[in-house]
Parts: C-alpha cells; structure tokens; sequence
C-alpha cells in the first residue's frame, strides 16, 4: 500500500486544525501509520524543501516552518500521494476549491504569505524521500 508524508504546518496546529485535518484523511478511507508533533530544525527544514533553495519564498518558508510546532503524520492508503494533495486543494487557499482542506479552512494568502495549513509529498520518490527525514 502507498505511504505519504502529510505535515500540519504551524499554523495548522496553532489553529488547532490538527484534529479536523486528520477527521478529514481518515473520512477519505485512508489510515493513520504514525505521527508525531516537532518543533523541526532548521537542518531538517532545508533539506525537505530542498527544491525550493534559491527561490524568493525559502527564507520567509523555512522561518514560517519553524515558528511553532509541526505535526507529521504518516499515512497510508490506495494512491494516497495523489488522493491527499486532492484534499489539499491547490497551494493557495485564496483559491483552492470549496471542499478542500486549504479552501474551507485556509487564510487568504494576502493576509497570510506562506501560511497554507498542510503538506503532501507531490510524488513516490519524494514520499520515500520525506518519510526517511521527519521518520528515520
Ligand atoms: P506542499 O509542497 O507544501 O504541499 P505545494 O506543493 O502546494 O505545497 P510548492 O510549490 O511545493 O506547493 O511550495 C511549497 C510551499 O512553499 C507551499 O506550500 C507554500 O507554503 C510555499 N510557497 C509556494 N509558493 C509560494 C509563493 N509564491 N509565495 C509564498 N509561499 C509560497
């Protein structure tokens, strides 16, 4: 069965969205394999966003992620990789669906640069990928 990294980012978790986020995984049929609430590391955080150094968001990204405690969850299910970034929604939520995580429940990102709720692994290899940094 397919595995994917889900983190609830800070403001996720200062929100307390974390139960409503993981309401909504498990409603969707897929099941929860572990979890763990962290305050990451700068170390950690540069390399899981690996593909975004260099780009005008990193530094502002990296600083937002470690502001506060992050949950992680590993979940597994049938084509979950692609099946959460549906429950997502697209990045911002300014415009994600009606339906989806970041459009019920995510902040206008004039307000809010950054501050999208959740993050999904986008395919295998970065789900093997992430799952080995915030799991070992
Ligand atoms: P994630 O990978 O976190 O699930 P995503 O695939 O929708 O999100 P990416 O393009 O991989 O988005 O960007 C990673 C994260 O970087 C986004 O979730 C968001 O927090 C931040 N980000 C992306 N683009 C911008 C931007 N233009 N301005 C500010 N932040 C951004």
């Amino acid at each position: 069965v397919e595995e994917t990294l889900v983190l609830v980012k800070p403001d996720g978790v200062a929100r307390n969205l974390t139960g409503e986020i993981l309401r909504r995984i498990e409603a969707k049929g897929y099941s929860l394999v572990d979890v763990k609430l962290v305050q990451a590391e700068r170390s950690l955080l540069t390399q899981h966003y690996a593909e975004h150094e260099g780009k005008p968001f990193f530094g502002p990204l990296v600083e937002f992620m470690e502001s506060g405690p992050i949950v992680a969850f590993r979940v597994a299910g049938n084509r979950v990789i692609e099946g959460f970034r549906s429950l997502a929604g697209t990045t911002d939520p300014s415009t994600a669906a009606p339906g989806t995580i970041r459009g019920d429940l995510g902040r206008d990102w004039g307000v809010a640069v950054q501050q999208n709720l959740v993050h999904g692994s986008d395919s295998p290899e970065s789900a093997a990928r992430e799952l080995a940094l915030w799991f070992d």
